[in-house]
């Protein structure tokens, strides 16, 4: 009987309608809250659903700053164009879209701070956006409230300590075209519309991986909101624990609003897309994709080889990266001499060359990734890489299939080298395993399920082929949590770091307010 007194207050609540109108009552929904904290998962039941979800959305409105706003479902376009609801929630997938009480979009980490304690008094369901790229449904949204970091959008960068300081709601390419003038870039995205916060914080990997390690590698202080409201710069100095769990471990330890990363040396850059159809020449490029992540031990040079299903037929897109106005004679020489259909190589920036890959051409339909983790190509695994997509692709046309890409990533052995320190992501830096994406795009929500199939029985396919060929350390390889499907056992992402990672979460996070939002959890106990 003791939460007799508190549930009525609640239950009152959630029978108001028209919560937006100023009123005590969120706060009194906030106190019952507080003083009811033996009772958690009975009463975090009690505030489920839409009712008491739009309390909370008051409550935030009327606690945070001018600087922040909040929009509400049906929320007609302002004057001057700027984003709104639908806009803030969307993603790159829109299987991974859920419709929110509301989106709060916080102008500074103050109010992220007095939004967290509201969602961690009240228990309330929430997510927090980047650049929306993930493709786990649930992972950046939620039926609660959508925290959107739009409005993090500043970039600096500092000559004297060659960092750039960038805020969590941009997008990689507004990062590079900010600091392009300076003769600098970043370890970021390698194509257009992919955020900042979710790449660096699962791990990343970029077009200069090869040269200087993953993107979280290069970070050098976050600017982080803990789960508790209180706003700290992270660095190895200040917390070396929570600074390695902030490197692959993503949303469990709070909500990152601004990150400092080295700034590297960009000039000028080769490279571009060159795509194959016909069957001799993709045999030609599985051969030559062996060849180059097997031999070629430069640095500056990157492929990535994106063998897809087209119509009924392979299509098989190679996109050459070369941190230099030309490559040496030999790097690239097998791909540029194998008959293509298409091709757009050239010397251009940095920026440009990210820009000039059609990432956005699948924007909106419905996407979810996968991936394994490879320790060497043989032209073998490629050509089975291709036959799946020919397999896959014939079964799934009937069920709206618009895409389907399984993409080699190889990297060099020495990628983890850059960076000796630990990192959440990955879990051992004794050897080097390259990430092997697999991507699903199909048009018709009510087949959800039958693509959800189809890529984990890829995936198990895939594995088989790389056992068949003796990769059996594979098996107990880190896998990419920015690729794994949304059921990977955490202990396959994070492995031997868990203990640790455990550690910092008991003490950064006690009450699990990051629970709240989904992703992998680290849970303390
Ligand atoms: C077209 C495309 C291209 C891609 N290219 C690359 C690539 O080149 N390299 C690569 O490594 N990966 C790449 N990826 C995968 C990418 O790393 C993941 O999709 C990543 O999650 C995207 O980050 P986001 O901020 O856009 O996503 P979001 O969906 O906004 O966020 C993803 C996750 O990170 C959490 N998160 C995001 N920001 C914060 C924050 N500031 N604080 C706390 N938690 C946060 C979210 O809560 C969510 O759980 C690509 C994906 C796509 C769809």
């Amino acid at each position: 009987m003791m939460f007799a007194a508190p549930r009525a207050v609640i239950l009152s609540c959630l029978a108001l309608t028209q919560i937006a109108v100023a009123s005590t009552l969120p706060e009194l929904l906030l106190e019952s809250r507080q003083s009811t904290s033996t009772s958690a998962s009975a009463e975090a039941e009690t505030l489920r659903g839409t009712s008491a979800y739009n309390l909370v959305c008051a409550l935030i409105a009327r606690r945070v700053s001018s600087a922040s706003l909040v929009h509400y479902p049906g929320e007609s376009p302002t004057a001057d164009g700027s984003p709104v609801f639908d806009w803030l929630l969307s993603h790159w997938s829109s299987a991974s879209n859920q419709v929110s009480a509301c989106v709060v979009e916080p102008g500074t980490p103050a109010d992220v701070g007095k939004i967290l304690e509201i969602i961690g008094k009240t228990r309330t369901p929430f997510a927090v956006q980047s650049g929306g790229h993930g493709t786990n449904p649930g992972f950046s949204s939620t039926k609660g409230i959508h925290i959107s970091l739009n409005s993090f959008r500043s970039v600096n960068y500092n000559r004297a300590t060659r960092t750039v300081e960038f805020g969590t709601g941009l997008k990689w390419e507004e990062v590079y075209a900010a600091i392009e003038r300076y003769g600098v870039s970043v370890l970021g995205g390698r194509v257009t519309g992919v955020g900042v916060g979710g790449v660096t914080l699962g791990g990343g990997y970029a077009w200069k991986t090869n040269q200087y390690g993953l993107t979280c590698d290069s970070v050098t202080a976050f600017e982080l909101v803990k789960p508790n409201g209180e706003v700290v710069k992270v660095t190895q100095q200040s917390d070396s624990q929570l600074f390695f769990g902030l490197k692959g471990a993503s949303n469990n330890f709070g909500i990152v609003t601004k990150i400092t990363m080295k700034a590297l040396p960009q000039g000028q850059v080769w490279g571009g897309m060159i795509n194959y159809m016909d069957p001799a020449s993709i045999e030609a490029v599985s051969v030559a994709t062996s060849k180059f992540a097997n031999q070629v031990k430069d640095p500056k040079a990157a492929i990535l080889s994106t063998f897809s299903y087209y119509q009924g037929s392979p299509l098989v897109g190679v996109q050459l990266f070369y941190d230099a106005p030309q490559p040496p004679a030999g790097v690239f020489d097998d791909f540029l001499s194998i008959p293509a259909v298409q091709t757009n190589v050239s010397t251009q920036s940095f920026l440009s060359l990210v820009q000039s890959a059609p990432a956005n051409a699948t924007y909106g339909l419905r996407s979810y990734f996968d991936g394994v983790p490879v320790a060497s190509y043989s032209p073998q695994f490629l050509n089975k890489v291709k036959d799946l997509t020919i397999t896959f692709g014939n079964q799934l046309a009937s069920k709206s299939l618009v895409f389907m890409t399984l993409v080699a990533e190889p990297f060099l052995p020495t990628i983890l080298s850059h960076n000796p320190a630990r990192t959440a992501y990955p879990f051992t830096r004794s050897k080097v395993y390259s990430p092997f994406n697999i991507l699903f795009t199909w048009a018709d929500p009510s087949q959800d399920a039958v693509f959800e199939q189809a890529i984990r029985d890829m995936k198990e396919q895939l594995y088989a082929a790389l056992l068949a060929e003796g990769q059996s350390d594979i098996v107990n390889a880190p896998l990419y949590p920015n690729y794994a499907l949304w059921d990977t056992p955490v202990q396959k992402v994070y492995g031997s770091n868990l203990p640790a990672l455990k550690l910092v979460k008991s003490r950064v996070d006690p009450s699990n307010v990051m629970g709240l939002a989904g992703g992998f959890k680290i849970i303390s106990r």
